[in-house]
């Protein structure tokens, strides 16, 4: 009986897990239903994550200029560049920055078998946390697509399932610091309080562009000097994942 109860909790929670895409392309709703999945933290703060990295291209560059502002970012890392790049997967965690698993390669979880999203988790979770020796508690599926798959992977490495409340779209060829901004805050104005950035987000950029087909980092860096400016007129905190619920 006891195990016929789990059983049946077990498949609601994975029945959610298995709808989330298409309920989380309606924004209203995935902020109502599911406001820590999509990053919702406390107030005055905004929690500023990148995907796809580490790449010797862009993440150097995103690194400095975080510096400057003094942000501390989380990065969820795909194990293939973290093999690629091992001493920036370092960097990132040394220069204070907290690292999440993104996995292992950049494929859609709907189509994966279940072996094969459960191995992907976990070799990214072992190759990112022999390289740094860091513990990562934080996972998001690439495209933010959390399959049941890729929840009970999640679950089987002590991760927590993460995705975001606003995006940039950054990965598009028509990218400008401009746009970037304007998607993070939903296309309105920053005085409007219907604008997610004040609604304490977590926000998504990339900081590689091995997963698009266009050169992002300029872009990006040109957004975050925006959000930076925005920020500060607002008093508006900036800062990682392991900051943004307390
Ligand atoms: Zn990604």
């Amino acid at each position: 009986m006891k195990f016929a109860k789990t059983a049946l909790a077990l498949s609601g929670v994975l029945g959610i897990a298995h709808c989330l895409p298409a309920i989380s392309s309606i924004p209203s709703v995935r902020r109502v239903l599911f406001p820590r999945l999509l990053g919702v933290g406390k107030s005055g703060h905004i929690a500023l994550t990148f995907d796809d990295g580490p790449d010797q291209k862009s993440t150097p560059l995103i690194l400095d200029i975080l510096d400057e502002y003094n942000w501390k970012a989380t990065f969820f890392l795909l194990g293939i560049m973290v093999k690629r790049e091992p001493e920036l997967a370092v960097e990132i965690l040394a220069r204070g920055h907290e690292i999440g698993v993104h996995g292992f390669e950049h494929k859609n979880h709907l189509y994966r078998t279940l072996p094969a999203v459960i191995s992907d988790v976990r070799q990214a979770y072992d190759v990112i946390a022999r390289t740094t020796g860091a513990t990562p508690t934080w996972f998001r599926p690439p495209y933010g697509v959390l399959s049941s798959s890729s929840f009970l992977a999640a679950q089987m490495n002590g991760l927590t399932p993460i995705l975001w409340t606003t995006w940039g779209r950054d990965w598009e060829d028509s990218s400008t610091p401009e746009s970037i901004l304007s998607q993070l805050s939903g296309g309105l104005s920053a005085q409007e309080h219907r604008n997610p950035l004040f609604a304490s987000p977590t926000l998504l950029l990339h900081d590689s562009d091995c997963t698009s087909e266009i050169s992002m980092s300029k872009a990006t860096i040109g957004s975050l000097t925006l959000l930076s400016d925005w920020a500060k007129n607002n008093s508006i905190q900036i800062g990682a994942l392991r900051d943004h619920f307390k």
